[in-house]
């Protein structure tokens, strides 16, 4: 009798065991629905640091800022780690058609535009429908003309639309410069009909000297569309000033320490990018996503629990430009063990999947966290090959295990990039679903005695 009294007791208590952690997984999801950190630390940052252009003094001042903050709420070993980068500023940047039909046209320089004389430079325009149609014509044959270049980006949930029509914007004025172009135009990359152009990165391939680069608003866009559809010549007057130097940038660290002598030393990694275009605060574009993983770390630390494995929150510094703070961290850290690592970075609409790229026998502990995290309108999926976020390709790439909260994008790029990347566009009851999805991943895979690694390559 006793030793059955035994055997269960002992069953008991290893039930117990194996269900804490999903019951404070669910404690933690309910805490961070409801307490109201994650907008609080979103109205904070783009309120008191509204600037956040990579490499520039005030994307000092935030990490900074964020540096203090997180030292105020509690967390361990924060700290900031620096990386030299290019740093881009803006200067003047004005555009006007001027014949057949003169107006003005509103514009934005991308992120590594070549510079016009100041006095500007005007020139016949050469349109095409498509990256293609621009691929197709003969290297030299748009000598001292611009190319304006459309495409046809639609609105997707999973934001896939942008993954495609970006190329017009990341390779279309490398594409132009080898065709002779003397500048480019392009329709901005969104979703939006605002008179907003849609600032963003561009590269030049190795050895290709940088032309004046820039986005029209969708609107502008389309009235040079039907000018053109006019059939007349049509010139255009462009003015873009910006310079590029030499600065430096950071990411900050902060973490919950693991309290197990030998998981301790592995890392969950749960982050976002502080830094932002300059045109808006970037509430969505990413303040959003530092203000999810603070919060739901925040929720941990308040719970006063401790997790086997290190929480760490990173918050990079100049994503926008060229992931420049996912490299520089992967770098610096690539002797340590990262468990498995989860980026926000699709602005603060509902997560509605979790997908992931984990090892095989990890994908049980994957089917819990979507458990958990159900009731929040979360659902799994079969996919996995998931690489977590932008920040984290570089990490991807070394094999460390990713996991992905993908967030409704409907309405993600009627505001990404542009002026209108505010506060106002942030639904406070949406941002608290994402942090409570963050609380129960990083928790579970804190926790979870099953390695995510290794991943297929
Ligand atoms: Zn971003």
């Amino acid at each position: 009798m006793m030793r059955l009294l035994l055997l269960t007791a002992l069953l008991l208590s290893s039930v117990v065991q194996a269900a804490e952690p999903a019951d404070s997984a669910a404690k933690l999801r309910d805490a961070a629905l409801g307490n109201g950190e994650a907008y609080r630390f979103l109205e904070a940052m783009t309120t008191e640091v509204p600037l956040r252009l990579a490499a520039t003094e005030s994307e000092a001042k935030a990490a900074a800022w964020l540096t203090a903050r997180l030292k105020a709420m509690g967390f361990s070993n924060v700290r900031s780690e620096r990386f030299p980068m290019p740093r881009f500023d803006r200067g003047v940047e004005t555009a006007s058609i001027t014949a057949p039909f003169p107006q003005p046209l509103h514009i934005t320089a991308l992120g590594r535009s070549g510079a016009t004389p100041p006095e500007g430079l005007e020139a016949e325009v050469v349109r095409f429908a498509s990256l293609d149609d621009l691929r197709a014509v003969p290297d030299g044959s748009l000598t001292g003309r611009i190319a304006y270049v459309t495409h046809a980006m639609v609105r997707t949930q999973d934001g896939s639309s942008y993954g495609a029509a970006g190329a017009v914007r990341r390779s279309g004025p490398s594409i132009a410069a080898k065709k002779g172009a003397a500048a480019i135009l392009i329709r901005s990359l969104g979703t939006d009909h605002q008179r907003n152009p849609h600032a963003g990165s561009n590269s030049w391939d190795a050895g290709q000297a940088p032309i004046p680069a820039a986005a029209m608003s969708l609107p502008d866009a389309e009235q040079l569309d039907r000018v053109f559809a006019r059939g007349r010549p049509v010139t255009i007057r462009l003015v873009l000033t910006p310079r590029i130097t030499t600065g430096t940038s950071q990411n900050v660290l902060a973490e919950i320490p693991g309290s197990d002598p030998v998981l301790g030393k592995e890392v969950v990694l749960i982050g976002g990018h502080y830094d932002a275009w300059d045109l808006a605060t970037g509430a969505q574009d990413d303040a959003s996503g530092c203000a999810i993983v603070v919060a739901a770390a925040k929720t941990i630390l308040d719970a006063k629990l401790k997790p086997k494995r290190t929480i760490r929150v990173v918050l990079f510094g100049a994503e926008e430009p060229g992931i420049f703070g996912g490299r520089a961290y992967a770098e610096a850290h690539k002797a340590e063990v990262h468990a498995l690592a989860a980026e926000s970075d699709f602005g603060a609409g509902r997560v509605y999947q979790i997908s992931s790229r984990v090892n095989e026998a990890a994908l049980p502990v994957v089917r819990d966290m979507v458990r958990l995290v159900a009731p929040l309108g979360v659902s799994g999926t079969r996919d996995n090959d998931n690489r977590g976020g932008p920040d984290l390709v570089a990490l991807a790439e070394a094999g460390v295990p990713t996991l992905e909260a993908q967030q409704d994008g409907l309405h993600y790029f009627d505001v990404h990039h542009t002026p209108d990347d505010t506060l106002d566009k942030v639904e406070p009851a949406a941002l608290a679903q994402n942090s409570a999805v963050y609380a129960v991943i990083a928790w579970v895979a804190a926790n979870s005695g099953v390695a995510f690694a290794p991943v297929k390559p």
